[in-house]
């Protein structure tokens, strides 16, 4: 079984006030639970409320996977507290960071003063930093497969396709939208049990802001359609987006894909 978790849900930047309260104002983070083993993929500010899920259920041992280094991404990281506690060990591996020096040295350099007072090599925990190469299946652990795909956004990012005795979840954010994608995408995709999709624009919003890297509610049901998926999530909300215009959206994407679910900080779905 796979037990997937949202921790955060919203792209760019966190979010707070009394308009974003059902859905939740955390940025990108997903765990997925594979035999008491904890993947996460991308490292925004949900990251923080993981701590108490492990607390809880007595995990020491963590593999992260980033879709990429933008801040909404990782800024969980330094605010994480089992980090800093002697103990704990994570793997943290990444397919953007080579060209800008390797996922280490990116991660050194971001969380260091003056931006951050404690210098990131300076903490207790341990960590393993890992560079692959987009493209590369994975193979973390006994029975848990990752392929991984280029996607189309601003310095690169990966998408994932986690595949565990049979489930399927695949999480593709941030990226824009194209027909060449939407084919690489729905071969990709094919089958899922979980899509998990950048939505963050709305088809106006994306005439707009076309170089920004990220997609569109229409294109995220379009793509679950072609690629027979079971469920689709959107998700990487714009952080302008209130509940009450999440949930039209909600509402709109299931008149083009009956099975879509809004994702919000905190939904938990067993597969
Ligand atoms: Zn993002
Ligand atoms: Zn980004």
């Amino acid at each position: 079984m796979i037990q997937l978790k949202f921790f955060g849900t919203r792209g760019s930047y966190p979010q707070s006030g009394s308009s974003f309260i059902k859905i939740g104002g955390h940025t990108s983070c997903v765990g997925l639970m594979i035999d008491h083993h904890l993947y996460v993929i991308d490292a925004g500010t949900g990251l923080i409320s993981l701590a108490n899920d492990l607390k809880r259920l007595a995990i020491k041992h963590i593999d992260i996977f980033l879709s990429h280094l933008h801040l909404d991404h990782i800024l969980g990281l330094p605010f994480f507290a089992p980090i800093w506690e002697e103990g704990f060990v994570f793997n943290i591996y990444s397919g953007t960071a080579q060209p800008y020096g390797g996922i280490r040295r990116c991660i050194e350099q971001v969380f260091q003063p003056p931006f951050f007072p404690v210098p990131f090599e300076k903490i207790p925990s341990t960590v393993y930093y890992h560079d692959f190469k987009v493209g590369t299946v994975l193979h973390p652990r006994p029975m848990v497969f990752m392929r991984t795909v280029e996607l189309d956004h601003p310095n690169g990012a990966c998408g994932y396709r986690f595949e565990h005795r049979g489930k399927n979840i695949v999480y593709l954010s941030d990226t824009v939208h194209s027909p060449e994608l939407e084919n690489v995408f729905r071969q990709f995709a094919q089958g899922a049990d979980a899509l998990i999709y950048d939505a963050a624009f709305t088809p106006e919003e994306y005439q707009e802001k076309p170089t920004w890297g990220h997609s569109t509610w229409v294109e995220a049901a379009r793509l679950a359609k072609a690629a027979e998926v079971k469920t689709l999530y959107l998700y990487h909300h714009a952080p302008w987006h209130t509940d009450e215009q999440l949930l039209e959206i909600e509402h709109k994407t299931r008149a083009l894909f009956p099975e879509t679910v809004l994702a919000y900080d905190g939904l938990e779905v067993d597969f």
